[in-house]
């Protein structure tokens, strides 16, 4: 059996079961490094053999997008990553880095649990991180932290471990000034801050595939110092060796965001204003894939052969062929003629997806990004808040 056919059976078996399952967003400020993370991780989780251009091509599959170098459409991942013996389903939705594109970064969390934020150690928090903080949160949408590019801080600015360190805590601090402006007033929501102490924070380089967490130093006994002797003496490759930066962010990611089954029942009151005391709200509570079926539509995109494919969140009950299902806002039902995942920028038809789960759907003609898709007729979802960007205030 072929290395990909083995990836899709092995996703498929891990769909239904909630707890291993990670929905996820990478967002960052243009040129932060997203694309170049997602690579990382794409190769770590075994999805392509080379890292680079070949999984830049898997992303962007817009040729819009690379005649202009950057990522417009939300694409959607599934991968698997292994995290204290057993084996998780992470499904990543890449979001737009582009200023003109926030509605579709915003859509994006709508269908995930958890975002990883990604900050250039050079730059430092831009207007646009700020952005994706705040869609994050608005959405009940967990953060953690993966500051990028500290091969730059090591080898062109020459700074020294203290100078490093003190850099890496403004922009710690920076963020968490975000979170905690905008988490504040969300009852629901605990302290969501991020701190390198409790491993919700890593950092390193996504173009010398090296990272480090405080876990992940525990565990390896790399320190500091070794990061940027190894640096410094271009053993870049050993450095990707001894702590390969996909490993260190997908255990982060395992341990760090929630799963399904711990997001729904906060999130669904923050998203859906329906009645709370309904079967329908308790099945997107509990993630019941045998309750009414409940997809959130986040992306449309159109494939060569199949035609328009909605892509979204099932919130409850379990998506499959013929099923005859309503869309929000349009009379009639719609007719499901393929479900699938996302490997990379190509679409695996499967049996089913069932709740908990981002699934790629065909058939719904009538469906937009944002419409509400289930076997009952229901409020729709909440319509998603375009945020734009903050004015820029430097101090
Ligand atoms: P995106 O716009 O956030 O997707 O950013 P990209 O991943 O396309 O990266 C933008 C630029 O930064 C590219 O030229 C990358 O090669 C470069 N880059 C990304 N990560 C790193 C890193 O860790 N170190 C250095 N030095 N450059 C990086």
């Amino acid at each position: 059996m072929g290395r990909r056919k083995k990836i899709v059976q092995e996703c498929e078996r891990l769909m239904d079961k909630p707890e291993n399952i990670r929905n996820i967003a990478i967002a960052a400020h243009v040129d932060h490094g997203k694309t170049t993370l997602t690579d990382n991780l794409l190769a770590g989780a075994g999805m392509i053999a080379d890292e680079g251009e070949a999984t830049r091509l898997m992303m962007d599959t817009e040729e819009d997008e690379q005649e202009r170098g950057i990522t417009i459409d939300a694409a959607n991942v599934s991968m698997t990553h292994e995290y204290e013996d057993t084996n998780h389903l992470i499904n990543l939705i890449d979001t737009p880095g582009h200023v003109d594109f926030g509605g579709d970064v915003t859509r994006a969390m709508r269908a995930v649990d958890g975002a990883l934020v990604v900050v250039d150690a050079v730059e430092g928090a831009m207007p646009q991180t700020e952005t994706v903080v705040r869609q994050a949160l608005r959405e009940g949408v967990k953060p953690t932290l993966f500051i990028n590019k500290v091969d730059r801080l090591i080898s062109e600015l020459q700074e020294g471990p203290e100078e490093m360190q003190q850099r890496l805590l403004s922009v710690i601090d920076d963020v968490n000034e975000l979170i905690r402006g905008m988490t504040e007033d969300m009852d629901d929501i605990d302290d969501w801050t991020v701190s390198v102490e409790d491993g919700t924070v890593a950092f390193g380089s996504a173009l010398y595939r090296w990272g480090v967490s405080m876990p992940s130093m525990q565990a390896t006994g790399i320190d500091f110092g070794d990061i940027i002797d190894l640096e410094r003496n271009d053993e870049r490759q050993e450095l990707h060796d001894r702590t390969p930066l996909s490993d260190v962010v997908l255990d982060m990611v395992c341990e760090h965001f929630p799963n399904p089954l711990d997001a729904q029942p906060r999130r669904i009151p923050r998203i859906w204003r329906g009645d709370d005391e309904s079967d329908l709200a308790e099945g997107m509570r509990l993630v019941d894939d045998e309750g009414e079926v409940v997809l959130m539509v986040t992306d449309i995109g159109i494939d060569p052969h199949a035609g328009e494919i909605a892509a979204g969140r099932v919130f409850s009950g379990t998506i499959e062929k013929g099923q005859e299902l309503y869309v929000s806002g349009t009379a009639g039902k719609n007719r499901v003629q393929s479900v699938g995942i996302y490997m990379g920028g190509e679409r695996e038809e499967v049996e089913h997806v069932p709740a908990g789960n981002i699934a790629a759907v065909t058939g719904l003609r009538d469906a937009i990004a944002g419409s509400t898709v289930s076997s009952v007729e229901m409020t729709p979802f909440e319509s998603i808040e375009h945020i734009s960007e903050p004015v820029i205030t430097k101090s």
